[in-house]
């Protein structure tokens, strides 16, 4: 395995690694990137469109994000990333001084089943705006990134469910090989990170295959794609263990893309990975699920209108400190927009505090002897990946 390229835009420090009883693969580190540090275990909030669902930037700051994710295929579309690259670029556009990942689109382009073909070269594929005909290859997805100018720019690549056939999974996954040495290649930007995807989906050897093929090139950390769709939990755990047990020595930062819930995130820490996305709990919070320690509580309920107690006591966002229930129930009835907002300051508050915890259980020496606590803490909520293009 190759060290990361000198003098590039990300630098991954292990801060306590696994212990030596080999109980948990879960370790701390410190990701330095153009626009800050980001402390690992971490969850990135996705912003689709630069913005996190009606949240502000100083809202984002205040649920405790230090990075966020922006969407390359949604910005390429509208308002395109020319535009945002002579408006100064996309920490400007949106406001948000802090690191901030972009994906490559694949993951969009292929969700979008009739509307795309893929071939060697790249994807063609419809808008799911206007219908018009587009064309993604691994150097567009990198040009958009780099205009974009996030500080992690993203492989591009080509996912599959998880449980599709062997030959279709081991087609896609060559692919995203060979447009991974394509992606490193046109990727110019000094000041940007580049990331690797590593797919195969649960098959064993095809998952090893590609591990090794993307931890053998340059790439400043290593994304773990195809899972968080529609795998069992036990599935996901195995494939990450073939994963990381060839990633052991690696130096590079871990991601797993697009797994969202806390108690699957907490697997997941454990089997030694180190960032995570999702849409899960903004999206959920648009809908009125408010994430509690233990479990959720849906705000729609009529048990809630005439509740005066806040969504959770100790929750120091901007509902629990100011609102009660009650109030909250009020706003979700009359569908009033502070509904949407004050629910999703909840929910990545509580996401943002759930992998505080965990750092703060490692760096204590306290991770596999907390596992029952924090367990107990993320509560049953579990779901598949954000396997929805609109996020
Ligand atoms: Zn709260």
């Amino acid at each position: 395995m190759t060290a990361p390229r000198p003098g590039r835009a990300a630098h991954y420090e292990i801060e306590v690694g696994p212990p030596e009883d080999a109980s948990t693969r879960a370790r701390t580190g410190r990701l330095t990137l153009t626009h800050g540090v980001v402390e690992t275990p971490q969850f990135m909030p996705v912003g689709t469109n630069a913005t996190v669902k009606a949240l502000s930037p100083d809202d984002i700051r205040a649920t405790g994000a230090s990075i966020i994710l922006a969407n390359t295929y949604h910005l390429y579309l509208r308002p395109g990333h020319e535009r945002i690259a002579r408006l100064g670029g996309l920490h400007r556009f949106m406001d948000w001084d802090g690191p901030i990942l972009t994906d490559s689109g694949g993951f969009q382009v292929v969700s979008l089943g009739d509307l795309r073909v893929v071939d060697d070269d790249g994807a063609t594929f419809r808008s799911h705006l206007d219908g018009s005909l587009h064309r993604f290859t691994p150097e567009l997805a990198i040009g958009v990134q780099e205009a974009l100018g996030s500080d992690i720019a993203v492989a591009f690549d080509q996912p599959v469910f998880p449980s599709s056939p062997r030959a279709v999974v081991a087609d896609a996954t060559e692919r995203t090989h060979r447009w991974a040495e394509r992606s490193l290649a046109a990727h110019a930007r000094g000041d940007q990170a580049l990331f690797g995807i590593v797919q195969g989906g649960l098959d064993p050897d095809l998952r090893a295959a590609s591990t090794r093929f993307i931890a053998a090139m340059p790439f400043d950390g290593i994304c773990i794609g195809g899972l968080a769709g529609d795998e069992t939990p036990a599935q996901r755990i195995s494939t990450l263990d073939v994963v990381v047990d060839l990633l052991e020595a690696d130096p590079r930062v871990r991601y797993l893309m697009g797994l969202g819930s806390p108690l699957d995130i907490l697997e997941a820490v454990d089997r030694g990975i180190d960032l995570f996305d999702s849409v899960l709990p903004t999206r959920v919070a648009r809908n009125g699920q408010l994430w509690i320690p233990g479990g959720r509580i849906n705000i729609r309920n009529a048990r809630y209108l005439d509740d005066a107690e806040p969504v959770q006591a100790d929750c120091p966002c901007l509902l629990c400190t100011r609102f009660s229930r009650a109030y909250l129930a009020h706003l979700f009835r009359a569908e009033e927009l502070l509904g949407y907002r004050l629910a999703t300051c909840h929910n990545l508050t509580f996401s943002l505090d759930f992998m505080a915890r965990i750092r703060a259980a490692l760096r204590a020496g306290r991770f596999p002897a907390n596992l029952s606590e924090l367990r107990a803490r993320a509560g049953a909520i579990r779901a598949g990946g954000s396997a929805d293009m609109s996020a």
